[in-house]
Order: structure tokens, then sequence, then C-alpha cells
């Protein structure tokens, strides 16, 4: 079975034990020489207990990575996001402060100023990455066109300050490694990997070959899972996703 907790600790101990330089993405980018670069994210959509539980394998394979959190009342929990923190990882926001200022670019940075606000009485943020939803018309990282996030104290965004032209992209989006089928917003624009990752087993044996210079591998914590039941419901989910992703796309 893939998208378990038992495949991710196998994930990370491939990476663990890989001749890669595994990342946060605030180190990535504070580091103008990186050699081998392994960059890990995660976005927290949903289930912030899912995103603990993958926060504390990397941990014990002696790993850090990001986890971009939402401003939404199921996901922003204080209380899970100091934990994650305590295991020595980076918290980032996932914002979508378009989507819900329904278009309207001046008010979508009123509301991003004041979530920002939100994060830093708990925690410090230095970087962010936007969060794609399918059913909406607005792209939340189309705000700094007209805006500057560095203004913010904001050092990047992960999917404008990483050029992937040298780092391969990967993302669970969908339930399919890099199938681009699947991803309607959370598309790079050149990634340098042109290859098919079906799954997480194939994306071990891409690592263990290290033909790849850099990577960069973002996962949604909330699909991973080892209860049988919840598993299940994540695919069904998933199914009928990507059932309504094919349509918008067509
Ligand atoms: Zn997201």
């Amino acid at each position: 079975m893939d998208f378990t907790l038992i495949k991710y600790n196998k994930l990370c101990k491939t990476i663990a034990t890989s001749d890669y330089n595994y990342l946060t993405v605030h180190d990535f980018l504070l580091k103008s020489n990186y050699n081998r670069a392994l960059i890990l994210r995660h976005d927290v959509d949903r289930k912030p207990i899912r995103a603990l539980k993958m926060a504390q394998i990397e941990n014990q394979h002696g790993m850090r990575s990001t986890y971009y959190f939402r401003i939404v009342k199921e996901v922003f929990r204080p209380e899970i996001i100091k934990q994650i923190v305590a295991l020595g990882h980076e918290i980032g926001y996932h914002y979508e402060v378009l989507d819900k200022a329904k278009g309207d670019i001046k008010k979508a940075v009123i509301l991003f100023e004041n979530e920002l606000k939100e994060f830093r009485k708990i925690v410090e943020i230095s970087t962010i990455c936007m969060h794609g939803n399918p059913l909406t018309s607005w792209v939340n990282k189309d705000i700094w066109k007209e805006y500057s996030f560095k203004d913010f104290g904001i050092i990047g965004e992960a999917y404008l300050s990483i050029d992937y032209s040298s780092v391969s992209y990967f993302t669970d989006t969908g339930r399919a490694w890099n199938n681009s089928k699947h991803s309607i917003k959370d598309i790079v624009k050149t990634n340098s990997y042109k290859g098919k990752i079906k799954s997480t087993d194939d994306l071990m044996s891409l690592i263990m070959k290290g033909t790849q210079e850099n990577m960069c591998i973002s996962t949604h914590p909330n699909r991973w899972t080892d209860n049988f039941p919840d598993w299940l419901q994540e695919l069904a989910w998933q199914n009928i996703k990507n059932m309504g992703k094919a349509i918008i796309n067509k």
C-alpha cells in the first residue's frame, strides 16, 4: 500500500541514507551554493494531526522539513504547530488570500498581512507557499505580480523563489507522483525531471540512483495514514477529485 506512514518512513530512510542534503525551504533559499539538495516541503491542507505524525517520523531520521499551514479553522492549530516546531521543522504560511478575497488583490494583501500577524504570534515565518484550490478561478500567487512579499519580511515563495529548471519537482498531488494530469495549480514552470514517477517506490529508487542534481519533494500529509478506513476514504475522495480535475482541465 502506498501513501501510508509505513511507506513514508521508508521514504525518509531512503533520503536519510542517500547522498542528498535534505533542507527546509528556508535553508535552501539562504544557501547560495547548494550541492545535491533535497528540499522537503508539505502542504497542510486538512487534518493537521497527520502532519504532526509525519514530522515525528522525519525527526526520528534526524531530518528537517517545511510545513505550510493554512489559516482555516480545521488546520490552524497552534498547539500542533508548536509541537512541529519543537521537532526542529520550519513552519510556513500556506496562503489562499486571493481566493478568500474573491479575486480582489487589495483586500487579499491586507488579509495576507493580518494572517501573517496571527502566525507570528506563535512562530517565526520566513517562507510562504500558495494553496491551490482547483475549484476557484484565482491563482493565489498572482498577488505578487503587484506586491512584494519581501515587504512583509518573507524571504521566499515555494513556487516563485526556487528555480525548478535545476531542481526536479515531485508532488503527491492527485495521489500520483508528478502526474501533471492531476495537477491544476500545483505546477512548476520548468521541471528539470521529465520522466514518470508513479509510486513512492519509484521515487525511492530514483533517489537511490542519484541521477537528479537537486530534488524537491512536496507532500500533503492528510493523504498519508496507516489507518485502513481512513486510507480508503482518502483514496475515494482523491478519485472523485481527479475526475473533477480532468473535467476542469478539459
Ligand atoms: Zn494546499
